[in-house]
């Protein structure tokens, strides 16, 4: 064991680590630059399973799972290692956020959410209707199709879903954030119009689209509630990854997605590809020529 090598010494340095989705709790940190997200098998399976995909290079890398105080975890990459007070952003990828599955058994057997009825009140008192009002409690579902409508998911085929600037300053503000402009608001004051940092990531942002379109592993998946992972640093660094295939399913056995034909229920598709070419573009327009 060779503890004491320089390379170890930093990945062992401390940095704040910075979690902008999912339940606190669900993360913890781990060692030798590795974070432990809860396990969930459907996960483990698409982590395994891409690290010999041709999209390898864009997604944190699997490191086995480990038990934590009698809870299993995946360990896989820290993202932010590398980075000097890294700002970071989650972009949720697809027209769609909830799985085919997910809607076939809210018909057979809804369950009535009062935390989700609460959060849509929280930001549009007249979006429920008389029924809703009476039951205080909605559908995950229906939650999840109101929320694709209020920001830019159903529109353009992604949503960010939070911001965390090297400063400090952070926002989960940005559920209704819709159009092309407002997004484009929100990726300046991200990047605070870094030009080189601008151009890394729409470098980055195409590689990933192209070696999408090729990717066997995407063509054979429906991919629901993924995200890009947007981090930089004020050296200059600039990096993007896929993140979170906790909803990401293989389709039946021959079926494929192009993911960027319009979802019909049915059809599998999610839309990731459509929003990811609204994303380049969006990025595009931000470069001062
Ligand atoms: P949800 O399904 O609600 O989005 P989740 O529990 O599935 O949440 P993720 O979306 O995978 O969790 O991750 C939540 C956040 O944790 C991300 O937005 C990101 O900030 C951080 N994160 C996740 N994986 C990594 C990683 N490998 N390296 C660095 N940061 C990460
Ligand atoms: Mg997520
Ligand atoms: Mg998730």
């Amino acid at each position: 064991m060779v503890h004491w090598s320089p390379f170890i010494q930093s990945f062992k340095k401390k940095y704040p680590w910075v979690q902008l989705a999912g339940h606190q709790g669900n993360f913890k940190a781990g060692d030798f630059g590795t974070v432990l997200k809860k396990h969930c098998p459907r996960e483990q399976r698409c982590l395994l399973s891409l690290m010999t995909d041709i999209l390898r290079p864009y997604i944190p890398e699997y490191k086995g799972e480990v038990d934590k105080n009698g809870e299993k975890y995946i360990q896989m990459q820290d993202l932010l290692q590398d980075f000097d007070s890294p700002s970071v952003m989650d972009c949720k990828l697809g027209t769609r956020t909830y799985l085919e599955d997910e809607l076939s058994k809210a018909r057979e057997k809804p369950k009535l959410r009062k935390d989700m009825y609460q959060k849509m009140i929280d930001i549009d008192a007249n979006e429920p209707t008389d029924e809703e009002n009476k039951l205080g409690a909605i559908t995950k579902p229906r939650y999840m199709q109101w929320r694709e409508h209020v920001s830019s998911s159903a529109c353009l085929g992604f949503r960010i879903e939070g911001v965390k600037k090297g400063d400090g300053h952070s926002s989960r503000d940005f559920k209704t954030v819709k159009t092309k402009e407002q997004i484009g608001e929100s990726l300046n004051y991200f990047v605070e119009g870094d030009q080189i940092v601008i151009a890394k990531y729409i470098r980055r942002l195409k590689a990933i689209r192209a070696t999408l379109e090729a990717s066997p592993f995407f063509s054979s998946h429906e991919v629901i509630g993924s995200s890009l992972l947007f981090v930089h640093d004020k050296n200059g660094k600039a990096s993007v990854w896929m993140i979170d295939f906790g909803k990401t399913v293989p389709l039946p056995e021959g079926d494929s997605n192009d993911h960027r034909t319009p979802w019909i229920e049915g059809n599998r598709e999610d839309g990731y590809l459509f929003g990811l070419d609204n994303l380049i573009d969006i990025w595009s327009c931000m470069v001062k020529s």
